[in-house]
């Protein structure tokens, strides 16, 4: 697999060859892929920062160390160079270090299945190859996106080890020979490439150490200034942290200047280790200046940042949600391991999930008010939810909000309804429309006013389409009140009283029957109503009526949107009905009457939101009201 050869009898050189996998990747690394070549500095410190870490625990034990007393750190250096040469970057940290076998094995000649893996998924679409390739185990080649040329000097703890050089200009072969290097640790020396140039700053440096590399527990130092404010907030107890620290934690993720909703500051040892602060922020859309562009948490692991925007970790529908997940338990080259991974990452997602939602109830039970601009921000949401991921039905329902006839202007949840529900109710009620003013209008709450039960406005189109998923809470049926059979306790006598005289069953049914000859077959029956009061008809839907709520979406989804066929209930006790019924006994040929039924007709489509185009009623407005003046005018006359 490896070619030796001694170059000079003094310096001895050793060639290898790359691993057929590490070749094909490191050309990929250094000619495909330009997009967020800064992550080299996250993977060179990652590196750097478990090399420490090793050398932490060893020390424990082991006071048979070279440089035993060394401050655990990371160095960013950039040194002088010609105006014409290359820019270079020097990495340094004092970590456990590599001997000349271990610089050999794990640069290169190590078998790499994640780099396989890595080059299988290179090509897929949703790939961000250059973002997770510290996730394959093989991040240390991402250098050569920014390098034409990388020397690794490094010398072993072992106190008798020599220190060894690695070197390699990421085409196919890497040089091993013995360096000078009297301190412990690793040094990566990078040769800019040309249009790499920008690395070779310290501010840029500082940058993306504060990027990614922020909460990396020892002190990176770019020049002589330490880059990285290493403690997280996230891994402090929450009773040691002031609620300003969690404000400007934030701001500074997001700058977001608006105040969020909720902070969420929690910690978990089982069944996952797992630190996580998160944010709800005050609004769904984030300003122009926002840093934050995706959905999606921060999820660290060791303290590294390793996805900057994880969705796995809660549903689509609490994607608003923002923040830093945090656990050690994820493997840093994750898909060595996939099934370990899921496993943990559902163990992550299941705890993190839980607990924005239970923040989020308590939100909603101690600041309603809060709640409910909370609401209005992102309710959609939740019913885009229910839409997308029907087995959260459960979850979901309970966040919903509505406002009600009963609950003035305020929202109601579907728990806080049913608390309200007289005993003799069994189902909980709601009217379909386009907007509150027009519903609390709606024919249909005429029985439910006199009988004072509470009805939900669902004027949101979205209601409409969520309807058939709506079918039950809390063993309590959810019944649309335009339903033909819907039936209602009986009124006490007493309450009765006050209703109007009747009309005759003749003119009555003459009238009914001549609002079947007008409407024809727009509709599938007319007939008598018995719980209207207010009003002089009413649209309700036959029980047998395909997609009854959804029906109406079509109007805004669809050109060519039909008018869903209705059972036209009339009023008896209505003055409108029993004066056009005598005017019909008296003048059948009015034109009064067609254009009256017509307009009774389409008005309650507009009601029930069902109409296509209202603005065509006008003319025939025009000519009621002409008629109405020609007879006014009339009357005046013969007096
Ligand atoms: P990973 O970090 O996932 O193992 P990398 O490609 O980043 O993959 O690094 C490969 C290996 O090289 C590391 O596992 C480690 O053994 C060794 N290595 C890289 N950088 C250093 C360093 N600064 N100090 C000591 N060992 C290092
Ligand atoms: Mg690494």
């Amino acid at each position: 697999m490896t070619t030796n050869e001694q170059t000079s009898e003094d310096t001895p050189q050793e060639a290898y060859r790359f691993k057929a996998e590490i070749k094909q990747l490191l050309n990929i690394l250094a000619h495909s892929l330009y997009k967020d070549r800064d992550i080299f500095l996250r993977e060179l410190i990652s590196n750097a920062s478990d090399a420490l870490t090793r050398m932490h625990f060893e020390s424990l034990t082991n006071r048979d160390v070279l440089d035993v007393d060394a401050e655990l750190a990371i160095h960013i250096d950039v040194p002088e160079v010609d105006e014409d040469e290359p820019k270079r970057v020097v990495i340094r940290d004092t970590g456990i270090g590599m001997d000349h076998d271990e610089i050999v094995q794990n640069l290169g000649t190590i078998a790499q299945s994640g780099a396989r893996e890595f080059l299988s998924q290179v090509g897929e679409a949703d790939f961000d190859a250059s973002d997770v390739i510290g996730q394959f185990g093989v991040g240390f080649y991402s250098v050569f996106m920014v390098a034409e040329e990388v020397q690794v000097i490094s010398r072993s703890y072992k106190p008798d080890a020599t220190a060894v050089s690695w070197t390699s200009d990421g085409s196919d072969n890497f040089r091993v020979e013995t360096a000078e290097k009297s301190d412990r640790g690793t040094e990566i020396h990078l040769t800019l490439k040309r249009d790499s140039d920008e690395f070779a700053s310290d501010w840029k440096l500082k940058q993306i150490v504060k990027k990614y590399s922020d909460f990396v527990r020892y002190p990176i130092y770019v020049g002589e200034e330490q880059a990285n404010q290493q403690t997280s907030l996230w891994r402090k107890r929450p009773s040691e942290v002031e609620a300003e620290e969690y404000k400007n934690f934030y701001q500074q993720m997001t700058m977001d200047f608006e105040e969020p909703v909720s902070t969420i500051h929690f910690a978990s040892d089982a069944p996952v280790h797992l630190r996580a602060l998160l944010y709800v922020p005050a609004k769904r859309e984030p300003s122009i200046l926002a840093l934050r562009k995706e959905p999606g948490v921060m999820l660290y692991s060791h303290n590294v940042l390793i996805q900057e925007y994880c969705t796995d970790l809660l549903p689509d529908w609490l994607n608003f949600v923002d923040g830093v997940v945090d656990s050690e338990d994820l493997p840093l080259n994750v898909s060595r391991e996939t099934v370990q991974q899921s496993r943990i990452m559902r163990q992550l997602a299941r705890t993190v999930r839980k607990r924005a939602l239970k923040e989020l109830s308590q939100l909603a039970e101690k600041e309603p008010e809060k709640y409910a601009a909370f609401w209005h921000e992102f309710g959609r949401s939740f019913k885009e939810g229910l839409a997308t991921d029907p087995s959260a039905k459960d979850e979901i329902l309970p966040y919903l909000r509505y406002v009600s006839s009963g609950s003035e202007g305020e929202l109601t949840s579907l728990e806080a309804y049913i608390e309200r529900m007289p005993e003799s109710q069994e189902e909980i009620y709601y009217v379909l429309g386009d907007d509150e003013q027009s519903v609390a209008r709606s024919p249909h709450l005429d029985p439910f006013k006199t009988r004072d039960i509470e009805v939900l406005y669902w004027v949101d189109p979205l209601d409409a389409f969520l309807a058939p998923m709506m079918q039950e809470f809390k063993d309590k049926k959810l019944r649309n009140i335009d339903d033909a059979g819907l039936e209602l306790p009986q009124m006490e006598e007493e309450e009765v009283v006050d209703s109007a005289p009747i009309l005759d069953e003749v003119p009555f049914n003459l009238f009914v029957g001549r609002c079947v000859t007008t409407l024809g077959d727009r509709i599938v029956e007319v007939r008598e109503s018995k719980v209207l009061k207010d009003s002089p008809v009413r649209l309700v839907t036959p029980e047998d009526a395909q997609d009854r709520d959804t029906q109406r979406l079509q109007r805004f989804l669809d050109q060519n949107y039909e008018v869903p066929k209705r059972i036209m209930e009339v009023n008896r006790s209505h003055p409108l009905v029993s004066n056009l019924a005598h005017l019909l006994e008296e003048q059948p040929d009015s034109d009064l009457i067609d254009l009256s039924i017509e307009q009774l007709y389409e008005s309650a489509l507009v009601q029930e939101g069902l109409h296509p185009n209202p603005l065509q009623m006008l003319p025939r407005i025009e000519e009621l009201m002409l008629l109405a003046a020609e007879a006014a005018a009339n009357g005046t006359d013969r007096n």
